[in-house]
């Protein structure tokens, strides 16, 4: 028996496909969530920067919520990793196809985020010094928590430059370690750091042990401790599924959308942090909404979705 075309499948089940998969759901559309599994927002022991949870609220538990809100309005999410897509061009219907399966739909939302590039260390000690705050990676989210602290930002280019004194307004004590070699940097970038009062320390750089307060960054000028590092070593995009349908891409590696989260290829759209490396869970999840009303209106335009009468509604809920 062959499964019947979907509205839209939603790839990647972060912040962005969640919140459009709500949307979709609530607009009475057919669609399904394939995620791999590892958003990054999974990776956050407490976000205080989300608006809406003063006391702040686990990535886990966030992302639980909205499956669980998803699936009430009869989201299907299913966690497997999808390895190739494809666009009809007479049809215009897309195939993805994973491990386990298959589907086809008339339009598809790319919401698969980025991976932040590890510092060298051992996986335990860099995951457990996560759970800890001992390791961050969103200065912008989580700067507020080392106010006043001691601070390591493991970069070497401009990106760690702008990184490490973005951290300077949070506290005197920030040092930029290269992470390879030794820091070669800028003139431009120098001046900045010499005008915040930011040290360098040369690399290779390798975190080796954390104790209950303080992570032990070996380098080449030998042991520093810091109240937590923030590596500043870039991160990768998760735009392969755009490339294999052709869809644009930016010259920082995002897919390419206009404002309503279109991508170039008619019937794809894309969604947070694949488009954007904001790394913000509230932008990723309102251009999930944005996203999923584009959708629905581009879908009913070439076929509009004229509601059928039902005899008898069982539970009929009102809202504003
Ligand atoms: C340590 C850390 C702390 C952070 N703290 C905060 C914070 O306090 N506040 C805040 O606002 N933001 C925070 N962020 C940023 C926030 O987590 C991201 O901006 C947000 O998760 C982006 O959402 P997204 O849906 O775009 O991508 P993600 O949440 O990364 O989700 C993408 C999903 O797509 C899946 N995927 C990728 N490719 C495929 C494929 N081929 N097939 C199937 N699935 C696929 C992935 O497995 C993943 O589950 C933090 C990030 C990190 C790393």
């Amino acid at each position: 028996m062959t499964e019947p075309i979907l509205d839209c499948l939603i790839i990647g089940g972060g912040p962005a496909g969640l919140t459009a998969a709500i949307y979709l759901a609530r607009f009475h559309l057919d669609i399904l969530v394939v995620d791999g599994g590892k958003s990054r927002a999974a990776w956050i022991p407490c976000t205080r920067n989300h608006a809406g949870f003063p006391d702040g609220i686990s990535g886990e538990e966030l992302l639980q919520r909205m499956r669980d809100q998803a699936r009430k309005y009869g989201a299907k999410i299913e966690t497997e990793f999808v390895t190739k897509l494809e666009r009809d061009e007479q049809t215009g219907l897309f195939t993805a196809t994973w491990g386990s399966g298959c589907a086809t739909a008339r339009s598809v939302l790319l919401a698969t985020g980025v991976t932040n590039r590890r510092p060298p260390m051992d996986e335990k000690l860099h995951d457990d010094a996560l759970a800890r705050g001992l390791i961050r990676y969103c200065p912008i989210c989580d700067g507020y928590e080392v106010t006043d602290k001691k601070i390591g930002v493991i970069g070497s280019d401009s990106h760690g430059v702008a990184e490490a004194v973005f951290l300077r307004s949070y506290t005197t004590d920030v040092t930029l370690i290269a992470p390879d070699k030794a820091m070669r940097l800028k003139p431009e970038d120098q001046e900045k750091l010499k005008e915040a009062g930011i040290g360098c320390v040369d690399g290779p750089t390798q975190a080796v042990a954390a104790t209950d307060k303080s992570i032990v960054v070996d380098t080449a000028e030998g042991h520093y401790a810091f109240d937590s590092i923030y590596p500043a070593l870039g991160s990768d995009t998760h735009t392969q599924l755009a490339e294999m349908v052709g869809a644009s891409l930016s010259k920082d590696c995002g897919i390419v959308v206009d404002s309503h989260q279109r991508a170039s290829v008619v019937g794809l759209y894309a969604a947070g942090d694949v488009v954007i490396g904001l790394d913000q869970i509230s932008h990723a999840m309102g251009e999930g909404g944005v996203a999923a009303t584009t959708i629905r209106n581009d879908l009913c335009a070439k076929a509009p979705r004229l509601r059928e009468k039902v005899e008898q509604v069982e539970e009929a809920e009102t809202g504003s």
